[in-house]
């Protein structure tokens, strides 16, 4: 896997684009490596395709620098930069075969004859679409067609592949097979990937490294398991995956970690890593419900854990895990995820009291609202 030591392959610099009096990007800096699958994430309008087109050439930024390669980018026209782009929509050219449509922007570059046909042969194997070079795209599955336009954009032997939402328009079970074949291809061509999504799951699954963008700013970057098991901000918490949050005072602090007072839950901890917070200050913590343990009144959780009794309000089972819903004092809610390991999970019925409780090392505190 790449890592953070690799050069540099695009650099954005507080890079901010306005539209009339709407901000689609605000402020970003952010350094995507050399041969990384590298994702950005957020809701639909955060400004994910906004930020690819800037770093395509197609917009400019209102403010900030883009920098490919270590090479300021102003002024530098789309076919100058060493950039292609995949699209949701494919952009097939639909009047021709397949083996065309691939063979399109090597042969722009100048490539011909054996040269060619070595390289068009080695893209259409490279998405296992050999045998259907003399196809046009109308007798291709959209599956299919995604693939050539993959080839399309890879065949010109870009440094940097721009995808934006390219899974987006396929069905579940074909998005998760495309997603494998794309990690597979990424690994194949080493070529960096810029991925935007707003399939929180699909991020995690195919990215070297995630950033989660919310209405045009980046609310955290990092390695999909920090992303997930270490959320920076509300908003990542509530983005990935689900969360519970829990609104909660500064009761002490010692040892690098600090004590919360939060309504109902007793023994509530958070390590400090790299935060400091003092005495009395407002803060939010997090804890994901899988980490969640679901006990019986009269069984005593371990030493040391959070704990909390409430009420169970819905119990909803999922296949793999059952969700309970649980009413906690003061108010608000608190969500475990059960593993459905057993044949039957007997946890809680609706109505009956419940003691949650989960170690320490799992809350995690989050940084306060920048907005
Ligand atoms: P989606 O996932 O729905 O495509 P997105 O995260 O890619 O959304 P953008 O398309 O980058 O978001 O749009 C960000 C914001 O900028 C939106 O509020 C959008 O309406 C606005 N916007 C984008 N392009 C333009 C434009 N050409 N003129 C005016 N506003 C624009």
């Amino acid at each position: 896997m790449p890592d953070t030591f690799a050069p540099v392959e695009v650099g954005l610099h507080g890079v901010t684009k306005r539209f009339s009096d709407q901000t689609a990007v605000n402020d970003v800096t952010l350094n995507v490596h050399e041969g990384e699958f590298f994702s950005v994430l957020g809701p639909s309008g955060c400004g994910k395709t906004t930020l690819l087109r800037m770093i395509a050439g197609f917009e400019h930024p209102t403010s900030g620098r883009i920098e490919l390669d270590g090479v300021d980018m102003v002024g530098v026209p789309p076919h100058r930069r060493d950039v292609n782009t995949v699209f949701q929509s494919y952009a097939l050219f639909p009047h021709m075969s397949v083996w065309d449509n691939v063979a399109y922007g090597v042969k722009r570059k100048g490539t011909r004859g054996p040269e060619l046909k070595k390289v068009v042969g080695e893209h259409l194997e490279l998405v296992r679409l050999g045998q259907y070079a003399k196809r046009r795209p109308a007798q291709l599955s959209g599956g299919q067609q995604q693939r050539v336009a993959i080839a399309r954009a890879l065949a010109a032997g870009p440094r940097l592949l721009l995808l934006d939402e390219p899974l987006g328009a396929l069905d579940a079970v074909l998005r998760k097979e495309l997603q494998i074949e794309l990690m597979r291809i990424q690994r194949e061509v080493g070529t960096t990937f810029l991925y935007v999504t707003h399939d929180q799951e699909e991020a995690l699954v195919l990215s070297h490294r995630v950033a989660v963008m919310n209405a045009g700013r980046l609310e955290q970057v990092g390695y999909p398991e920090d992303v997930y098991e270490r959320p920076a901000t509300r908003f990542v918490a509530g983005f990935i995956g689900t969360s519970n949050i829990l609104d909660a005072t500064v009761s002490g602090v010692e040892g690098g970690w600090a004590r919360l007072d939060a309504p109902g839950v007793t023994g509530l901890r958070v390590p400090l890593l790299t935060r400091s917070v003092k005495h009395g200050q407002r803060v939010a913590a997090t804890v994901r419900p899988e980490k969640v343990h679901l006990h019986d009144l009269d069984d005593e959780p371990p030493t040391g854990w959070c704990v909390l009794t409430g009420t169970v309000r819905d119990v909803v089972y999922t296949g793999v895990s059952t969700q309970y819903v649980v009413d906690v004092p003061g108010g608000g809610e608190l969500v475990a995820f059960v593993q459905n390991t057993r044949r039957t999970t007997d946890a809680g019925a609706p109505g009956q009291p419940v003691r949650m409780a989960w170690d320490p090392d799992f809350t995690v505190l989050l940084e306060s609202e920048h907005r």
